[in-house]
């Protein structure tokens, strides 16, 4: 990831929440999500693993509601944003599965990254492919956090409800949606 001659878009900490049960791979995968969103916002760390709220199964969907998630996440001292992230599998209210959900004009976020997973769908893993897609996550929810609505041009805030569209999206800011950032 080439970030030479881009600014700071903040001076804002982003905590990485991770909870319940994490793949073997995923501690990688969070190195490498504080490693861009710190280049990203000003300063990001990864906190220790937290549980996940029982109360949030479903075991019915053998899904986490992704909201109840959100609630419970912890807003820790020092943190600006926080965004917890999963392996867990999540939904919302009218929908089958959430990749993600946040706040907006809040401080929390959250991620999962069972459906960013290439095994998801019957392909062979790719961790280069998940890191790079947990980041367009991640930015995108982050951005809401940040007052963002989505946004058609080509750009991070593009709604994505598929792992198609995740795929096809960039993983930055448009300049009209970098201009809004900038100033608020
Ligand atoms: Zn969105
Ligand atoms: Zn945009």
């Amino acid at each position: 990831m080439d970030l030479n001659g881009f600014d700071d878009l903040r001076e804002m900490k982003v905590c990485i929440q991770p909870l319940g049960e994490l793949e073997e791979d995923t501690p990688e995968v969070l190195e490498f999500l504080r490693e861009s969103l710190k280049k990203l916002f000003g300063d990001c760390e990864v906190l220790k693993v937290a549980e996940l709220p029982a109360y949030a199964y479903n075991p019915a969907r053998g899904q986490y509601n992704s909201t109840i998630i959100l609630e419970s996440l912890k807003v820790e001292k020092g943190c600006d944003v926080v965004l917890g992230v999963v392996d867990a599998d999540l939904y919302a209210d009218n929908l089958n599965f959430v990749f993600g959900e946040a706040e907006m004009f809040g401080r929390r976020a959250i991620i999962s990254l069972a459906r960013l997973r290439q095994e998801f769908y019957g392909l062979n893993p790719d961790r280069d492919l998940l890191k790079l897609r947990a980041l367009k996550e991640a930015v995108h929810e982050i951005g809401h956090v940040l007052g963002l609505r989505h946004c058609r041009n080509e750009c991070v805030m593009r709604f994505s409800n598929s792992i198609l569209e995740v795929d096809e999206k960039p993983w930055l800011f448009c300049e009209e949606c970098l201009r809004r950032l900038r100033g608020l």
